[in-house]
């Protein structure tokens, strides 16, 4: 599912060279749960956002699903993210305007499917997510664990092959982020490839594989 190779990301200003990611080569299997553990400040969030196509390396190769991303044009990245990737940000991240049932909805007004079936996959993803009921309730008549529910459902709605959740439980108490790990191993039970950023280790219990970065390096797999 994701192929990187010796992937190098710098952060440049004026002053400084930030090297968040040194030289980072991981291969994800499809189906596979990933966790990305490390201190703050090692390129965990950088390494999600390259591979959720939200920004660029600076070098290496980043093969999705067979594709080399670099050799596609902004059109065709963003067909191929919104096509494969569902993220879940640890901030929510949902539109403070529009109600729980238009967040959800968002990604499949982008792939311009019908009404009518944009309502029949939106209201079965609340469902299953015991949200239907607050679907007319915008995101601040939300408690923090029913945001991050809303932002599992955005995820999920479009049935993407790969989920990447940066610090998904980060800012849930433990009985949300329960909530929250279930799901994602529900998703991953489903066939879903998952890969998270975590610093619980109770969370990244229950991935197959945790990678252990330190500053912008790869410096432990384990299988669990
Ligand atoms: P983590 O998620 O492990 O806390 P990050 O990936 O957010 O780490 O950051 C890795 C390094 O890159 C840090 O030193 C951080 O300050 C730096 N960094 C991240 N994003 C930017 C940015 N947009 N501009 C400059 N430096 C950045």
């Amino acid at each position: 599912m994701i192929k990187l190779h010796n992937l190098k990301k710098v952060f440049r200003t004026e002053e400084i060279d930030t090297w968040a990611l040194r030289e980072v080569s991981l291969e994800v299997k499809e189906g596979e749960f990933v966790a990305i553990m490390g201190p703050s400040g090692c390129g965990k969030s950088t390494l999600l956002n390259i591979m959720g196509l939200l920004d660029v390396p600076t070098g290496g190769t980043y093969l999705l699903g067979g594709r080399d991303v670099s050799q596609l044009n902004d059109t065709e990245r963003t067909k191929l993210r919104r096509g494969t990737i569902g993220f879940v940000f640890q901030s929510f991240n949902l539109i403070d305007e529009l109600s729980v049932y238009e967040n959800v909805e968002l990604p499949l007004l982008y792939m311009g499917l019908p009404a009518r079936e944009r309502k029949e996959r939106v209201m079965q993803v609340l469902d299953r997510l015991a949200m239907s009921h607050r679907r007319m309730h915008f995101p601040a008549q939300l408690s923090g664990g029913q945001q991050q529910r809303v932002a599992i459902a955005r995820a999920v709605v479009s049935n993407p092959k790969l989920i990447l959740a940066d610090e998904p439980t980060g800012n849930l108490d433990s009985t949300n982020s329960k909530e929250v790990m279930d799901l994602l191993c529900q998703m991953h039970e489903q066939g879903t490839t998952v890969v998270m950023v975590t610093h619980s280790q109770h969370d990244a219990s229950f991935a197959d594989r945790i990678v252990e970065l330190y500053d912008g390096q790869i410096v432990q797999h384990a299988e669990l």
